[in-house]
């Protein structure tokens, strides 16, 4: 599968369905603007934590994150001993796949980048992957909390 110390396309990931519906409701909290913020892994690399984040842009079509907020979360995850799992945003109206900008702006080659589509009933989220420009997607899997807590 690809070359060697190139990353496995099509992952499944797995997020706990208590973090997607985080994802979700803080998205639809502010929509019609675009919402956004981390997801958060342990030391195993399971997503524990959403941190929502302010949208300094407060845009329907674009978000950036307000950064006093992202400072302080990614304090918080040092201070867990988390890591930066995946970074999430909204689509309020349009197809969650990554735009231009959004690949553009995609400077954490080793994190997942979710994005909720908002426009559909019930809403979506996909998850990709953003290296160098190139995009790829994975399966995402939403899961009853029970399946990541194992432990
Ligand atoms: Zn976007």
């Amino acid at each position: 599968m690809g070359m060697p110390g190139s990353r496995p396309l099509n992952r499944e990931i797995l997020l706990p369905a208590s973090l997607s519906k985080e994802i979700l409701v803080h998205c639809l909290s502010v929509r019609p603007e675009e919402g956004c913020g981390l997801v958060a892994a342990d030391s195993s690399g399971r997503a524990v934590a959403v941190l929502p984040i302010t949208n300094a842009l407060h845009s329907p079509v674009r978000y950036q994150m307000e950064t006093r907020e992202q400072f302080d979360a990614m304090k918080r995850l040092r201070r867990e001993g988390w890591s930066l799992w995946a970074i999430f945003h909204s689509h309020p109206h349009s197809e969650p796949a990554p735009s231009p900008t959004d690949i553009r702006l995609a400077f954490y080659p080793d994190c997942l980048y979710i994005i909720a589509g908002l426009g559909t009933d019930p809403p979506i989220l996909r998850c990709f992957s953003i290296v160098d420009g190139k995009i790829s997607e994975h399966i995402l899997r939403i899961v009853p909390d029970s399946v990541t807590n194992l432990d």
